[in-house]
């Protein structure tokens, strides 16, 4: 027989994971959700869902109800958070029946924006559901000693929203939230292609060219890049040659606004824990972390030592999952 599961949800804007205490990492997929306008059934989710962004017959919608690193869509969400759990009881085949969840909630949330994430995990049948700080899921996750009386910087870059915290005996000290990261970094490639070329590409296009020849650091060798996309005059089908240093340009504006939020957070930091900066620096996590060369810049920029976490990918589902034996203490910590 099944005992009541105790799972934890990384409620990300670009992607959901999902934890097991039992077993780990069971589900990550992208947070997308494709919807047929006329039945209003889910036709596709997660992963299968984003293959079909800028492909779908006008009826079906794949929609990411996520994107601005809040709930932008409560029944969307919701509906794509069923679908996930869903297959996730199939695939692995534990109970998530009246499951006990912890769910992040991005730090720059309103009241009103954790009701909504707390009503969708609760529509599901969750019997307790427990809201914890995204930067604080993530420290734990990147395995940072949060319950010492000391600064633990967290920088976490996802797809809607980058996070900077810091936090100590398991409270946040001080969290900033910018609406700028890996969406927007995309957004400027697609703009920086259209001005330029006069060629319109897609967001996956744009992501992968990001990830392949995007770099924070202007110190690289430059890479080329074939890429392919619509003329704007022709309307044809072009394929053109781009350079890194060229993303470069692109995408630099939008990580300086990173860079000022995670300055402003440290200016909040109180000056007793100041000195711990120094010593230990600050840890980057979220997808968006693993942009070629950021690390090095950031530590260019700011001055004390820049770590990567062990599973930048993987460390708010993680810590979420483990937050399930502390969630009592840091609810505590936070009254
Ligand atoms: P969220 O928590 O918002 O769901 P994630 O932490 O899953 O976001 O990160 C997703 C973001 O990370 C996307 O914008 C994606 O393009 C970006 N990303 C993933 N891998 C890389 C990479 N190798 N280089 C640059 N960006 C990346
Ligand atoms: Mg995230």
């Amino acid at each position: 027989m099944f005992s009541n599961a105790e799972i934890g949800i990384d409620l990300g804007t670009a992607n959901i994971l999902i934890y097991s205490k039992s077993k780990g990492i069971v589900l990550n997929e992208p947070s997308v959700v494709a919807i047929d306008i006329h039945s209003k059934q889910v036709v596709a989710v997660g992963a299968e869902a984003k293959e079909m962004i800028g492909k779908t017959p006008q009826n079906i919608i794949p929609i990411r109800p996520l994107k601005d690193g809040v709930i932008a869509d409560y029944d969307v969400t919701a509906q794509m958070l069923k679908a996930l759990l869903k297959k996730v009881s199939k695939k692995v085949g534990i109970s998530t029946r009246k499951p006990t969840v912890v769910v992040c909630t991005p730090s720059g949330s309103t009241s009103v924006e954790r009701r909504a994430i707390h009503n969708a995990v609760t529509s599901y049948g969750a019997k307790h559901v427990h809201l914890i700080e995204e930067p604080v899921a993530a420290a734990i996750g990147a395995d940072l000693p949060v319950d010492e009386p000391i600064a633990n910087v967290i920088v976490d870059i996802g797809g809607g929203t980058s996070e900077v915290g810091i936090i100590s005996f398991g409270g946040v000290v001080a969290c900033n939230s910018i609406r700028v990261a890996g969406d927007r970094l995309d957004e400027e490639i697609i703009q920086h292609i259209r001005k330029n070329y006069n060629i319109l590409i897609g967001e996956r296009t744009a992501e992968n060219i990001k990830m392949e020849i995007g770099y924070a650091h202007p110190n690289h060798e430059e890479v080329p890049m074939e890429i392919r996309g619509r003329d704007m005059v022709t309307g044809l089908p072009k394929t053109i040659t781009i350079s890194s240093m060229e993303i470069y340009n692109a995408i630099k504006e939008s990580l300086e606004q990173i860079l000022d939020t995670i300055r402003a957070t440290l200016e909040e930091c109180p000056p007793e824990l100041s000195g711990d900066i120094v010593d230990h620096g600050i840890v980057l996590t979220g997808g968006g972390a693993l942009l070629n060369g950021l690390k090095e810049w950031l530590s260019d920029k700011i001055n004390v030592p820049v770590h990567m976490a062990p599973n930048p990918l993987e460390s708010v589902a993680i810590g979420t999952g483990r937050s399930l034996k502390m969630i009592n203490k840091l609810q505590k910590a936070a009254k």
